[in-house]
């Protein structure tokens, strides 16, 4: 299921270009546009719904494993992992993301090796 009207569907797509680290039949990763940190990715489902409560259980059971590929591929000790619901939590794209955050070590920096294998 996606939606046409929906910026991270059109990315899934092609349609708007992005960063891609990673794509499987059920989740997408790329680079966020306006990142926090070096590294800083967006884990998606592919199946679009707004908030975390719309997904389905197996399309989410997908999600974390590769969140945690791709900060291993950050080389980032420390990272967040952070999802948003809603305008008042911060939500502004409409479709369920995972942000990855890296918080780079000034002594180690970031090791990063894209695309996450
Ligand atoms: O969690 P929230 O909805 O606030 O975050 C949306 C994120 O999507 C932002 O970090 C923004 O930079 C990112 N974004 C993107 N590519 C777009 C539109 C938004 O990476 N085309």
């Amino acid at each position: 299921m996606s939606s046409a009207a929906c910026i991270f569907c059109k990315i899934i797509k092609g349609d708007i270009p992005s960063f891609k680290l990673f794509e499987s039949d059920k989740v997408f990763a790329f680079l966020d546009i306006q990142p926090l940190s070096r590294g800083h990715a967006l884990v998606i489902p592919k199946y679009h719904g707004a908030k975390l409560t719309d997904i389905p259980d197996n399309d989410l059971l997908e999600i974390l494993p590769v969140a945690k590929k791709i900060a291993l591929a950050s080389g980032a000790s420390d990272f967040n992992i952070l999802q948003n619901n809603g305008r008042i939590a911060h939500q502004v794209v409409d479709h369920v993301h995972f942000h990855m955050i890296p918080k780079p070590n000034e002594q180690e920096g970031l090791g990063i090796q894209w695309p996450a294998k």
